[in-house]
């Protein structure tokens, strides 16, 4: 009776562990499987009849035999009842169903025995009725047979399926078999002293846990895969069978987080789990076995292979209206799907997912479709990207960076007075890459910064240079990207740049384009005001090719204005492009700046553009930009 209570510690661990997972992540154990869940109150049920029928057979009176023996059957009936959902729910684990009738024949043989053939002939135990003593039956032994098979059951199986349930749920399983194998063999040696109370309370507690916090799977919203899981679900399918014809689709909500800033959290979280429930219907309506689950915060994945449940998926990409909690309006929701369709030798899952997200980035900025798959234009796209990502490492130690200038001239005098430094990128094979075809590419990767900072350098050296050899220097404006502005130290860097080659700092313009100027403000007036406070013009590039707020102008320490060609393109027969372009110019010299106009082509265009008095032309009309070597012979325009 000793080790009775210890069984009353096991049965308080199950429930202590159950309450404080179910206490902290309340999702995840309510979307536990019912074999799990059952499989927690079969070992808290088992400890509790431990301990009642301990203490009534200690109490040993005969009046309560009939309770006694009734609370003795419950007892054994569920003792067989564990290892058998156990097995199940291990099954099911490693997604092997259809087993369970090997099981469940013997389950139904001892559960006869063990409730109305009992009666009959004392097959699990006999209870005296006058002393109350309680010896074992043969049925006993036959209930350690059965946890043996189911033992065995779910350690071959968890060998099975090692890919599909990752190290820590492979490990928890043979844990689990090796202590069911010790309890039954130390059972056969001491019936008297029974661990199994422990065995059951301690492999409960540990899946418990494990799913809890160790290894998780699901995804506690939604009850969908996560991203672990849906990736070693998808694995596992992989290893199983043929993939020909499976796609991998990747969906998400637009503008989640301005959702949840508009609409709340709670509706956020409804509209998440109508889309889990819409990819789930996807997933179940394929033909052959399709894996879905919420991957990230707002993107779900699907692996199918149906053509119809991508149309259906196509459904569910339409706009949906979730009503604001609080203001009561209405807000449309859409959702953008990208696609990937596996080839043969397809076994890299984050590739798949990553070609997918290339197709969902693509068509999110894209008004007339809301699905697209990487395939012709979006893959060229993104092998382009690429391509240029892996070059660009050693593009600057190789030097396959050249600064290109094009001279500005004085629109009066055709003097040349300023020029604007180009970046030109002649890759390994002698293939000159235009910088419209990789500066967004390195603005989205960061590297941008680096290669500005090495055309300044390069800028400045020449500079220098031409000094020393006593050639007669014009400053030159140097591009600066948006991406620029928020590297910490930006400022620092330019300065040390140029005062490297101890140049005055009057000499190098930081241009940066228009749309620059739009979003974080603060961010760029401050570093624009540092800059210009050390004596660097500051040139506006591409003005009117965007949006920006012309008052912005009050605030912004800007000097130059640089007015992109768009405005020039068909002047000529364009009032209403004229009337906008003299009101631009008239403003900007109220304002005090000085102004570019770029992308002079023709004889026309400069003719109007020298009766609108501006200071300053750089356009093909004049000259093209050209390597720096040969800049310093061009001395004056046309
Ligand atoms: P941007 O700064 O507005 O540069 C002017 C672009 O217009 C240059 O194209 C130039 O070759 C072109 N251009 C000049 N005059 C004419 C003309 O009369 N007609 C026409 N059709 N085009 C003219 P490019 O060199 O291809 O540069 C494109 C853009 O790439 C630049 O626009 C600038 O935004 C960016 N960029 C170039 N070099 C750098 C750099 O070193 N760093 C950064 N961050 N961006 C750069
Ligand atoms: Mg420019
Ligand atoms: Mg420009």
């Amino acid at each position: 009776m000793v080790f009775a209570y210890q069984f009353d510690v096991a049965g308080v661990m199950v429930i202590l562990t159950s309450l404080i997972c179910a206490w902290i992540r309340p999702r995840l154990i309510k979307n536990f499987s019912i074999y799990l869940k059952l499989l927690i109150v079969l070992a808290i049920l088992y400890n509790v009849l431990d301990i009642i029928t301990s203490v009534l057979i200690q109490i040993a009176n005969p009046r309560t035999y009939y309770v006694t023996y009734f609370l003795l059957i419950c007892y054994f009936v569920v003792l067989f009842m564990v290892p058998y959902r156990a097995t199940l729910y291990f099954y099911e684990l490693c997604g092997e169903k259809g087993k369970s009738i090997l099981l469940r024949v013997p389950l139904l043989i001892m559960l006869f025995l063990g409730t109305v053939g009992n009666i009959f002939f004392d097959f699990f135990f006999k209870l005296d009725k006058e002393t109350m003593i309680y010896s074992h039956g043969v049925g006993l032994y036959v209930t350690f047979f059965y946890y043996i098979v189911c033992a065995f059951s779910v350690g071959d199986c968890a060998l099975k399926h090692k890919r599909y349930l990752g190290g820590i749920r492979l490990r928890l399983l043979l844990a689990i078999f090796f202590i069911t194998i010790i309890d039954v063999v130390y059972q056969i040696f001491l019936p008297q002293q029974s661990l199994t109370g422990l065995v059951i309370a301690l492999s409960v507690a540990m899946a418990v846990v494990v799913f809890c916090f160790i290894d998780v799977t699901d995804d506690e919203l939604t009850g969908l895969n996560n991203r672990v899981g849906f990736i070693r679900s998808c694995d596992e399918l992989m290893h199983k069978q043929d993939m020909t014809g499976y796609s991998m689709i990747k969906i998400q909500v637009y503008h989640m987080q301005e959702l949840n800033e508009r609409t709340g959290m709670d509706n956020g979280d409804k509209v998440l789990l109508m889309l889990a429930k819409n990819v789930k219907y996807c997933a179940d309506i394929a033909k052959r076995k399709a894996i879905c689950g919420r991957i990230g915060g707002d993107t779900f994945a699907i692996l199918t292979d149906s053509e119809v449940s991508i149309n259906a998926l196509a459904k569910t990409t339409e706009s949906e209206v979730v009503q604001n909690s609080l203001t009561g309006s209405d807000y449309v929701v859409s959702f953008y799907a990208g696609g990937y369709r596996l080839t043969e030798g397809d076994t890299d899952i984050d590739s798949m997912l990553d070609h997918a997200g290339y197709a969902l980035k693509w068509v999110s900025g894209n008004f007339k479709t809301n699905v697209a798959f990487y395939e012709n234009e979006i893959r060229h796209e993104d092998e382009h990207r690429k391509t240029v990502e892996h070059k660009v490492r050693t593009a600057i130690t190789e030097k396959e960076f050249k600064v290109y200038l094009q001279p500005v001239y004085n629109s009066m005098t055709r003097e040349r007075v300023s020029a604007e430094a180009l970046v030109r990128w002649i890759d390994s094979k002698n293939q000159m890459i235009n910088p419209g075809d990789f500066i967004p590419i390195l603005e989205k990767n960061g590297f941008i910064t680096e290669l500005d900072l090495y055309i300044l350098d390069e800028v400045c050296r020449m500079l220098r240079n031409w000094q020393d050899q006593g050639i007669s220097i014009v400053p030159v404006s140097v591009n600066f990207s948006r991406v620029d502005v928020d590297h910490p130290s930006i400022v620092d860097d330019i300065v040390a740049t140029v005062d490297k080659y101890g140049l005055d700092h009057s000499f190098i313009k930081i241009e940066l384009t228009e749309s620059a100027f739009n979003d974080n403000m603060s961010r760029i007036i401050n570093v624009l005001q540092r800059l210009h406070d050390l004596g660097f013009p500051i040139m506006m590039d591409d003005f009117g090719s965007g949006y920006s707020n012309l008052n912005m102008f009050k605030d912004m320490p800007v000097d130059i204005v640089k007015i992109d060609m768009y405005f020039l393109r068909n002047i000529e027969n364009s009032e209403k492009g004229m009337i906008v372009l003299e009101s631009v110019v008239h403003m900007a010299k109220r304002l005090g700046l000085q102004i570019v106009v770029e992308g002079v082509e023709t004889q026309q265009q400069y003719d109007y553009i020298r009766k609108l008095r501006c200071e300053m032309i750089q356009g093909y009309y004049f000259a093209k930009p050209m390597p720096s070597e040969i800049f310093p012979d061009q001395v004056t325009a046309g």
